[in-house]
């Protein structure tokens, strides 16, 4: 199966796109927490100092490596609010009936994500 992900440009870029997961995970209209991987490049500064360039470097060696996938699917990265994971994800599709999506609850995202060792933020705000 061949994904097609040429309409990345302008939609998941301009943050309007947002994960949903079922047994996989595919991009819809959302609110920038799929973000298609791309770290960004600054000039040295207070808050970008000498080891945030030198751990960009690295990082971006390291994704650069990545095989591509064999489906097509491209990286992002899906943020939630107990972190970010990488995944390999269909853009521009619909939106996909009883997916789990950013909106659910922690749990459910964590189960859906089939995440370890996290902790749900907003259990925490319950307590
Ligand atoms: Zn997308």
């Amino acid at each position: 199966m061949n994904y097609e992900n040429s309409n990345i440009e302008p939609f998941c870029r301009a943050g309007n796109c947002g994960y949903q997961i079922k047994d996989h995970v595919g991009c819809t209209d959302g609110s920038g927490d799929c973000m298609p991987v791309s770290l960004l490049d600054a000039e040295e500064s207070g808050f970008h100092d000498g080891s945030l360039i030198a751990a960009t470097s690295a990082i971006k060696d390291i994704l650069a490596n990545i095989p591509a996938d064999v489906n097509g699917r491209t990286l992002s990265f899906l943020n939630t609010r107990m972190g970010t994971l990488l995944a390999w994800v269909e853009h521009g599709h619909d939106a996909w009936e009883g997916a789990v999506t950013a909106k659910d609850d922690d749990a459910t995202i964590a189960a859906a994500l089939k995440l370890k060792n996290v902790t749900f933020a907003d259990a925490a705000q319950a307590n």
